[in-house]
């Protein structure tokens, strides 16, 4: 049956989530080429793997609906206020004042946000008077040239440390290109793309000042295109009137040091920047970055909170309108319970694999649409809440005397007598609609044989089938990606 799907072209390959034999596409499949001559056998299974291929996970049906949401739209938020959604993968913002307008966040690029800057020009003409940035990710201010002239006194707003999650990433920075890739998804075939959940990036593969969520050292234009900050404030609370309207610009720590809110208390309106989209926050970006403080995020969220805001501009994703404050509250009750509960249990001492269970979100909270894991994910917030507050050891003594991948895998190999039988398991294990142990079993045979093209092509098939039903954008990107690479290396000459 391997073989057969290693004959079978990548997007053709069945992808529906197994759930049980009865309904394992691949296991009916197996049942009707028994006893089949192999030709037939083939070409039968071809025909009925086509049939399947436009059957989706859930999880892909639900992140196929999620992006709905992107399609190019201006929101109105309240009155004067206005937000751009699906022009760029933030969310960027218009307060007209008496005589001008206040820019929330112009986004990625400059040749986007001018498109942004002509649906604002439909509703007013009043020329621009202030840029706001909410943080340092390229994806939020590198499209300020789209607003900025040079000549017209335009004020450009930030916080005082505006650009230090840059040097805090710089470390991290050639990992995280790979991993980041991975993660958006940027390598995958165009039918397996299905952006992160909180945005889709880009068809082609972008330039990396189009990633979302990050990019600050590596995606910002050429020095001379940049626009830096014309004003900055170290307070924690800076109020200041621009064209008439009255704007608080409040310090709030949360997915980089140095967010801000933006809160207009006539409107109450509060635009949160990335502390706030609609999905579990990303405390850990699977790309490997500097530390996202949650325990800051939760104070911050709480601030936002507290303002009393009828309506919640997030950093992506739509606004959400009229019921902020109590959006707001659960956001906030959520990472709250996340965060106790996770070091509640490590008291006990569980161990981050324990703690995924201890500590995941109660049913009233888990059924919210805003707090599901489309781009963060609650298991990897417990894992590096852990990191963050205790570090490696889980606490287990054989942790301390670990021993490398492939001794652990020739172990492996001996109990069951050779990585032979490790394939055949593997075999099986996919025949059982188990892709996730097949994916587990030949990896130990690669690790062992490394030029093991079967085995490549096997745990290729299983990740392709585990990260299509992955809910998680970030996850499934990365996995799909890996599964990609593992297929492409199983058939190269
Ligand atoms: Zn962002």
């Amino acid at each position: 049956m391997q073989l057969i799907l290693g004959l079978i072209p990548n997007n053709l390959q069945p992808k529906s989530p197994i759930h049980s034999l009865e309904d394992n596409p691949m296991h009916s499949v197996n049942q009707k080429i028994k006893d089949l001559p192999k030709l037939v056998l083939v070409a039968l299974s071809i025909g009925l793997v086509a049939q399947l291929a436009h059957a989706q996970s859930d999880a892909t049906q639900r992140l196929l609906e999620r992006n709905k949401m992107f399609e190019p739209k201006i929101i109105k938020v309240a009155d004067n206020v206005y937000t751009a959604i699906g022009y760029q993968v933030t969310a960027n913002s218009m307060i007209v004042g008496k005589d001008g307008i206040i820019i929330v966040d112009p986004g990625q690029m400059p040749i986007m946000a001018s498109r942004v800057r002509k649906a604002f020009e439909e509703i007013t003409d009043k020329p621009v008077k202030a840029i706001i940035y909410t943080h340092s990710h390229g994806d939020h201010y590198n499209g300020a040239p789209a607003f900025y002239e040079s000549d017209k006194g335009i004020q450009v707003w930030a916080r005082s440390n505006f650009g230090s999650e840059g040097a805090r990433n710089a470390l991290t920075g050639l990992i995280g290109g790979v991993r980041s890739s991975n993660t958006q998804g940027f390598d995958l075939k165009p039918e397996q793309k299905i952006g992160v959940g909180v945005a889709i990036p880009p068809a082609r593969r972008p330039t990396n000042s189009m990633m979302v969520d990050g990019s600050s050292q590596s995606g910002t234009p050429r020095r001379a295109q940049r626009i830096e900050p014309t004003h900055t404030f170290s307070e924690d609370r800076k109020r200041i009137e621009i064209s008439g309207v009255t704007i608080d610009l409040v310090s709030a720590p949360g997915e980089t040091a140095d967010q801000l809110y933006v809160w207009l208390p006539n409107q109450k309106v509060v635009f949160a920047g990335d502390n706030f989209y609609q999905s579990w926050p990303n405390v850990y970006p699977l790309r490997g970055t500097a530390r996202r403080s949650i325990r800051d995020w939760i104070v911050s969220i709480d601030k936002m909170a507290q303002e009393g805001p009828k309506h919640l501009v997030g950093g992506h994703t739509t606004p959400m309108l009229n019921n902020a404050s109590e959006i707001l509250a659960n956001y906030h009750e959520a990472l709250k319970h996340v965060y106790d509960k996770t070091i509640e249990g490590a008291k006990k001492y569980l161990t981050p694999d324990e703690l995924v269970e201890y500590a995941a979100l109660p049913p009233h909270l888990a059924k919210l649409d805003y707090l599901a894991p489309y781009y963060g994910s609650v298991k990897g917030t417990i894992r590096d809440i852990y990191a963050q507050d205790l570090g490696w050891f889980d606490g287990d003594a054989l942790n301390l005397h670990r021993e490398s991948p492939l001794k652990q895998s020739q172990r492996m190999a001996d109990l069951v007598g050779g990585a032979n039988v490790l394939m055949t398991k593997a075999k099986e294990a996919m025949r059982k609609d188990d892709p996730l142990g097949a994916a587990q079993l030949a990896q130990h045979v690669i690790r062992l044989r490394p030029e093991d093209k079967n085995a490549k092509r096997l745990m290729g098939e299983a990740l392709a089938i585990v990260g299509e039903s992955t809910f998680n954008a970030p996850m499934r990107n990365y996995t799909i990606s890996t599964s990609n690479r593992l297929l492409s290396e199983a058939n190269a000459k």
